[in-house]
């Protein structure tokens, strides 16, 4: 078995270690260095992101789409925005196409095509790819020495830690990075997956399943409006799913997780009209059509499962009865249902399920200019692994190129003296 010496070795092939060993050849361009990747290849969440689309940054990217420690990524959000990384993978070869939204798409629609560029860009540079090497501990010095799990030993004069956070393991998500850290000395705050699905009472929306609404959604912690957000929203077998729910369940994954037990409700506004404007709109509908069942009373207004399943919560009546049969309190109640259904939050999906990990490396032991670690000097951390994360949009791939820049950036340099 062939052991590897290299100036700088990066853990990890996804986005941010992709960019790191990119940005450490840019500097320095006589420096030998390696991605260490324990999958068979590179860059397998890249391909899956943006429903294989890409989402690779947003235009719009400001602090208030990050959670964790904001204050840690403004150096290195400064130095590589997002128009700079727009023009960066344009020099890649890969042509942005900008949304209305501020996202940032590849023009070929291909998240493949995302990594493609980047697998060329390295090779160019002479960048060495290892794959199936999955590092397991690492021992700081001079030259650091990197354990592989196939017992292979890695040298390099600099690390760049880029392992990614714990969601998608099939993608090369899992706790390693975290672990590898933890053994320097580093402190991790409580990871929760989050950009995730939310579980229910699967009683309530199982008839429901494969149903959509567009509109709006609210999070509320203890009756306390948290968040809303807007976009379809999908009923599953478990729950709720759809980008706004993605987009909410950071709030719901943090709360569920508190000791006090709050409870967590989503308030679902399935027609975007006040309680009693609807309530009219029914009263209306109830002389209009009062001999068509129950069945079909709110069928056309909203989706016809969706109806139903509402009506025979509002009403104790079979649907087989006439429209006739609703009082005004049956109307009362569809109406505020419709207004603003409620169902309680029994917890989320898990990290198969997420995009994003929630909680991470705490940033107070690294310089924010660099990426480096005060504890383990020599030793760089990017991307997910700290306790910082984006919203759904582009945001945390932001993150992973301004991150990966950074710390590549700053490992070279270090290497110049
Ligand atoms: C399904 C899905 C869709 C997404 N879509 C988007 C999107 O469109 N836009 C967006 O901004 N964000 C998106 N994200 C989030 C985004 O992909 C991540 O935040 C980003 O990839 C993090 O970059 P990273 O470099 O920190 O980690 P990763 O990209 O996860 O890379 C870490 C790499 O390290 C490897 N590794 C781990 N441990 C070791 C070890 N011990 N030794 C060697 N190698 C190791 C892993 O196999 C992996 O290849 C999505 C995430 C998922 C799961």
């Amino acid at each position: 078995m062939n052991d590897l010496s290299f100036d700088i070795a990066v853990i990890g092939g996804g986005a941010s270690g992709l960019m790191a060993a990119l940005a450490a050849h840019g500097t320095n361009p006589a420096l030998r260095i390696g991605v260490l990747e324990k999958l068979p290849r590179v860059g397998k969440k890249l391909m899956a992101t943006g429903n294989g689309r890409c989402n690779l940054t947003n235009v719009n990217a400001s602090p208030a789409d990050y959670h964790g420690d904001v204050a840690f990524m403004e150096s290195a959000m400064r130095r590589f925005p997002p128009l700079a990384v727009l023009e960066r993978f344009k020099a890649f070869g890969v042509y942005p196409l900008v949304e209305d939204s501020g996202r940032v798409y590849p023009m070929s629609g291909q998240a493949s095509s995302v990594l493609d560029a980047l697998r060329l860009s390295l090779a160019e540079a002479g960048v060495e790819e290892i794959c199936e090497c999955e590092a397991v501990s690492l021992e700081p010095g001079p030259f650091w020495r990197i354990r592989a799990k196939d017992g292979r030993t890695i040298c390099a004069r600099r690390v760049i830690l880029a392992a990614g956070g714990m969601t998608a393991p099939s993608l090369g998500g899992g706790a390693s990075g975290y672990r590898l850290l933890e053994a320097l000395g580093h402190r991790v705050t409580p990871r929760l997956p989050a950009l995730v699905q939310l579980k229910t009472d699967p009683v309530a929306v199982r008839a429901l399943k494969g149903i959509k609404y567009d509109g709006q959604i609210d999070i509320l912690v203890d009756n306390r409006l948290m968040r809303s957000e807007t976009g379809e929203v999908l009923f599953t077998e478990y729950g709720l799913s759809g980008p706004p729910v993605l987009q909410l369940s950071r709030i719901a994954a943090a709360a569920l997780s508190r000791r006090n037990k709050p409870v967590v409700t989503a308030r679902l506004h399935i027609l975007p009209f006040k309680g009693d404007d609807i309530r009219g709109m029914l009263a209306a509908r109830r002389s209009q059509l009062s001999a068509r069942s129950l069945e079909n009373f709110l069928t056309g207004l909203v989706n016809k499962r969706l109806g139903q399943t509402l009506v025979k919560l509002a009403c104790p009546l079979p649907l087989t009865a006439a429209s006739s049969a609703l009082t005004d309190a049956h109307l009362a109640a569809l109406s505020a249902l419709l207004a603003g259904w409620e169902l309680e939050i029994t917890g989320t999906q898990g990290f198969e399920q997420a995009q994003v990990t929630a909680g991470g490396v705490r940033t107070g032991d690294f310089d924010p200019d660099t990426m480096e670690s005060r504890r383990a000097p020599g030793l760089y951390v990017t991307g997910e692994l700290y306790d910082i994360d984006g919203d759904c949009g582009g945001f945390n791939l932001q993150w992973a190129w301004a991150s990966g820049l950074a710390a590549g950036e700053a490992a070279a340099k270090a290497l110049k003296n």
